[in-house]
């Protein structure tokens, strides 16, 4: 294996150090580097706007739709330099990453024209309305229903996990569109404004504190005819695309997180002296083992899409379920080596002048999430919370499992129902 990159993608990485180094605040990411809640919220506004003239929102996507047209290996190494300082990189996860590229690959001309700008520019943000309280991983059961009415889709039915569709403009959502036809082939991928009469959103509260999902109800909740995407009835190859995309992010990025928040928990154990443990001792050891093992996978999957040799899915679904499964477990050594200290509210929202306001936080996959006010989670709280949610969101282990044992093992195919 080469783990050189092109001399093209090493120049642009020099364009993009360079320019990473005029724009973020002097002494990020420097030990000790902090900003008060002001100076993060200017912050945040000006990045945006510092980000869409630099060109680096969606940068992968063609010029004729406000991206730069980079090749893969480009957006990777941009992630990578982003990534390597802890850049935040202007994120509505499911405008940027999900339905986007939806638009990009299935839209029609007229959809590419008014939401691709839109989703450049922040102006529309999105939630993804699949699953139903009886369908997430079966999801081609799902029962909401749209029919046309004139010049209009009316749509009924229920959703259920639907991240951020609080604070959503559209939600790209999966309806019936055909219940005679079999269940794969009678369902349509709609674009449908939130903000109407027809739509009730219930947040649903965790344990931390924070809501960051959603039930919704659909109750002749309405869209324009033009606004379903790839085709009436042709909802489920649209919304498969989707889902790889939700998969395959941050392919060689992704470790990085995690070597960081390891090294954070290697810390606390050196600190509080459970690093002579030797049961923890072995438990730091397997989990520094296998963030290398993530990091090789990440290349492996790289190459695997450079040569375009069909197994990135496969591995995409292997990685979901490796590094999933990584984090569930490291966080709860993390909360084992905190001891006592790991069960009281330590973190710093109880205190101070961003109670009124509550924090917000970026989880990679997910997005933003806002935290209950006055509930002081610690950022390890937080995480080992938020861990055990990651082996379900975006296609459970088991799921995934199932592609692996497919697609890579050669299995025998899963029975599945009739239809
Ligand atoms: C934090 C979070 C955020 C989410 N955000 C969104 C969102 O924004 N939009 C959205 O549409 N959805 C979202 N989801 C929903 C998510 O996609 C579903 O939870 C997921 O697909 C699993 O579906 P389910 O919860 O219905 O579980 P089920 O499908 O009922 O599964 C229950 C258990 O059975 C196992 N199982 C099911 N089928 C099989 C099988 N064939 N073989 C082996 N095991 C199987 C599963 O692995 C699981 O352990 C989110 C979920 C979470 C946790």
């Amino acid at each position: 294996m080469d783990l050189n990159y092109p001399p093209e993608a090493e120049a642009f990485r020099t364009e993009v150090r360079a320019w990473l180094e005029e724009n973020l605040p002097a002494g990020w990411g420097a030990p000790g580097h902090s900003m008060t809640a002001d100076e993060r919220a200017s912050f945040s506004a000006e990045w945006t706007k510092r980000l869409a003239d630099g060109g680096w929102i969606c940068a992968s996507w063609p010029a004729e739709y406000g991206g730069r047209g980079l090749s893969l290996m480009d957006s990777v190494v941009l992630n990578e330099e982003f990534a390597r300082l802890n850049a935040p990189m202007r994120a509505d996860f499911f405008g940027d990453t999900l339905v986007g590229p939806t638009i990009l690959k299935w839209g029609t001309e007229e959809q590419k024209q008014y939401f691709l700008p839109k989703i450049l520019s922040g102006e529309i943000s999105w939630c993804q309305g699949f699953s139903e309280p009886d369908s997430g991983s079966d999801l081609a059961s799902l029962k909401t229903r749209a029919g046309l009415d004139g010049d209009e889709w009316i749509i009924n039915g229920q959703k259920v996990w639907t991240t951020q569709a609080q604070y959503a403009d559209y939600v790209f959502l999966l309806a019936r569109t055909n219940p005679e036809a079999p269940r794969h082939q009678g369902i349509s991928y709609l674009l449908v404004p939130m903000r109407q009469e027809g739509i009730h959103v219930r947040p649903i509260a965790q344990v931390d504190g924070s809501a960051e999902f959603n039930e919704v109800f659909f109750t002749n909740a309405r869209c324009p005819k033009d606004n379903v995407v790839g085709g009436v009835n042709n909802g489920w190859a649209v919304a498969m695309d989707t889902l790889g995309f939700e998969r395959g992010t941050s392919a060689t990025t992704g470790h990085r997180r995690f070597q960081k928040e390891l090294d954070s928990i290697i810390a606390a154990a050196q600190r509080n002296g459970k690093s002579k443990d030797p049961l923890v001792r072995q438990g730091l050891a397997q989990a520094w083992s296998k963030v290398k093992i993530m990091q090789i996978n990440g290349l492996r999957t790289l190459t695997s899409a450079l040569n375009n040799d069909h197994s990135t899915t496969a591995l995409g679904a292997m990685n979901k379920m490796y590094w999933s499964e990584y984090h569930r477990d490291t966080m709860n050594l993390a909360i084992d080596i905190l001891g006592m200290e790991g069960q009281i509210l330590t973190g710093g929202r109880a205190s101070g002048a961003e109670e009124d306001e509550g924090d917000t936080e970026f989880m990679p996959g997910i997005g933003i999430r806002h935290p209950r006010p006055g509930y002081p989670v610690s950022v390890t709280q937080a995480s080992f919370f938020f861990s055990r949610s990651e082996t379900i969101w975006g296609g459970t282990a088991q799921i995934q499992r199932n592609i692996v044992g497919e697609r890579v093992l050669g299995l025998p195919k899963e029975p599945k129902p009739a239809g």
